[in-house]
C-alpha cells in the first residue's frame, strides 16, 4: 500500500481540524488535514451562532463576508409564554459558517498544511500498542493509502469514529445527542436581534426552539430534543410547530437536520500517538450544544501539547497535559453546564414555568459573555431546593470514558 509519511494527519476540517493543523503547521511540523467531504464547511449543519467577536477573533479575524448580522441580547420564552429579554449589545454574532470553515482552512494551507477533501479515514493504524497512524480512502480514485504519523488527531465531528477506534470513549449514547432540524427563512421579524430560546416539552422535549437572526427578516430557526422525550416524533415535526407558530408567512429556504452533541466531558482526551479534538471529544458546551469556539479552543491546547511533545513520537504521558489543561478550564465549564442541562431539561413544564424568570434574574447569570453555568445551577437549586438530592446524586457519577 503506498504510504504518506507526516508528523501530524489531523481527521476532520471543521474548525477544531483546521484551527490545529495550522498551529501545528506553524509550529514546525509537517501537516496533513483530511476531509472526507468534498468541499471544506459544506453543507453547513449549524446555526451559526458564537460568542462576542473579540472572543471569536482570538481565532480568527472577522470580515463582512463572514459576519451575518450582530446579536444584541437573548430572549427566553417560557413553556406558559412568558418572555425574559436580556438586552446586551455585542453578546454575539450569526456567521456565515461555510466561508468561516472555508477561511479556516485557507489559514491552514497558507501555514503550509496539505489539505486532501474527498479522503477519508477508514481506520487507525495500531503499532505495539500505540496509534502510528492511519488507513484512508481517497474517495475519487477509490483506493487505500496509509498515512504515518507521529501524532493522529480525531477532529471528526459528532459523527466521529477516530476516538472509538483509538478506545477513548463508545458511540455517543441517545441523549448525549440533540436530534435537531433548521430552516433558513425569509420574511420572520427579528425588529432587535436578539438570539430567541423557546422552552416547553411541546415545542422542544429535553432541548429548545431558537431563532437566530442572520439579517433584515432572515433567521435560522431551529429545534434541538431529546430524542428519548420525543415519544417517536422526529425534531422535524417539532419543527413544523414551531415554524407555524412563530413565523407562518415566512418563506423557506434550506432545510437542514443533524445531531449536535451536548455530552458529558470525556475522562481521556489522549493516548499514546492520538488526541481527540472539537465535538468528537465532547467539547461542546453540553447545556446549548454550541460548539464552534469550544473546538477552536480545544485545538489551540491540543496543539500546544503536540508542540510541547517535541518532534519525536508522542506518547500518552506526553500528551496527558491536554487533558488536564482542559479539564482545569473550558472542561471544569462544560462539568457544570452538563449539570445544569441534567437538571433543566428534566423539569415538567409548570416546574420551568416557576424556576425559568428565578434564573434569568439571578444577579450575574447572563454577562457579556454568556451565561456562567454555576450560578445557574445555584439559581436552579435556590428556586426549587429538591432538586438539590438529584444535583448530589449527579455529582457523584463518574466521567464518562
Ligand atoms: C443543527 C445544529 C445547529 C448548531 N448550531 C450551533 C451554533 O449555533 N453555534 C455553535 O457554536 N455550534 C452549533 N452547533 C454545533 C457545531 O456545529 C459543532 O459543535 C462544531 O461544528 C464542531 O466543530 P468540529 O470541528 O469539532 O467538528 P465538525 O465541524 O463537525 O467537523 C468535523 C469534520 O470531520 C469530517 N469527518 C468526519 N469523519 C471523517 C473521516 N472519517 N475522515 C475524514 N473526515 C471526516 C466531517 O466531514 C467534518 O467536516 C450546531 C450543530 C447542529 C447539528
Amino acid at each position: 500500500m503506498e504510504t504518506t509519511e507526516v508528523d501530524v494527519a489531523v481527521i476532520g476540517a471543521g474548525p477544531a481540524g483546521s484551527r490545529l493543523a495550522r498551529r501545528t503547521a506553524d509550529g514546525g511540523r509537517r501537516v496533513l488535514l483530511l476531509e472526507k467531504r468534498s468541499r471544506v464547511g459544506y453543507p453547513v449543519r449549524c446555526a451559526e451562532a458564537v460568542g462576542p467577536r473579540s472572543e471569536v477573533e482570538r481565532y480568527l479575524d472577522l470580515d463582512d463576508s463572514i459576519v451575518c448580522s450582530p446579536i444584541d441580547g437573548v430572549l427566553i420564552v417560557a413553556p406558559n409564554g412568558r418572555t425574559l429579554r436580556s438586552r446586551t449589545p455585542g453578546v454575539g454574532l450569526v456567521v456565515d459558517r461555510e466561508r468561516f470553515d472555508l477561511r479556516l482552512a485557507e489559514h491552514a494551507v497558507a501555514a503550509g498544511v496539505e489539505l486532501r477533501t474527498g479522503h477519508q479515514a477508514m481506520r487507525l493504524l495500531v503499532e505495539k500498542g500505540r496509534v502510528a497512524g492511519l488507513v484512508v480512502r481517497d474517495l475519487g480514485a477509490g483506493r487505500d493509502y496509509e498515512v504515518r504519523a507521529r501524532v493522529t488527531a480525531g477532529a471528526d465531528g459528532v459523527e466521529a469514529l477516530s476516538p472509538q477506534w483509538a478506545k477513548l470513549k463508545g458511540p455517543f449514547r441517545p441523549e448525549e445527542v440533540f436530534s435537531c432540524a433548521q430552516e433558513l427563512v425569509e420574511g420572520i421579524d427579528v425588529g432587535e436581534r436578539m438570539i430567541e430560546f423557546h422552552l416547553g416539552r411541546e415545542i422542544a422535549p429535553g432541548g429548545y426552539a431558537w431563532v437566530f437572526p442572520k439579517g433584515d427578516r432572515l433567521a435560522n430557526v431551529g429545534v434541538g430534543i431529546d430524542p428519548l422525550l420525543a415519544g417517536g416524533q422526529t425534531a422535524a415535526s417539532f419543527l413544523e410547530v414551531f415554524l407555524s407558530r412563530r413565523c407562518p408567512d415566512a418563506a423557506r429556504m434550506r432545510r437542514i437536520v443533524g445531531g449536535c452533541a451536548v455530552a458529558r466531558g470525556l475522562s481521556s482526551l489522549a493516548t499514546d500517538g492520538y488526541l481527540v479534538v472539537g465535538e468528537a471529544g465532547h467539547q461542546n458546551n453540553p447545556f446549548s450544544g454550541g460548539g464552534i469556539v469550544n473546538a477552536l479552543e480545544g485545538a489551540d491546547m491540543a496543539a500546544d501539547a503536540i508542540l510541547a511533545a517535541g518532534p519525536g513520537a508522542a506518547t500518552a504521558k506526553a500528551l496527558a497535559g491536554y487533558t488536564r489543561r482542559w479539564k482545569r478550564t473550558v472542561g471544569a465549564s462544560n462539568e457544570r453546564f452538563w449539570l445544569a442541562a441534567r437538571i433543566f431539561y428534566a423539569l415538567d413544564d409548570d416546574e420551568a414555568d416557576a424556576i425559568i424568570g428565578r434564573v434569568a434574574s439571578f444577579p450575574g447569570v447572563f454577562h457579556r459573555g454568556g451565561v456562567r453555568p454555576a450560578l445557574m445551577v445555584a439559581a436552579i437549586v435556590i428556586a426549587r431546593p429538591a432538586l438539590l438530592a438529584r444535583l448530589a446524586r449527579l455529582c457523584r457519577r463518574r466521567p464518562r470514558r
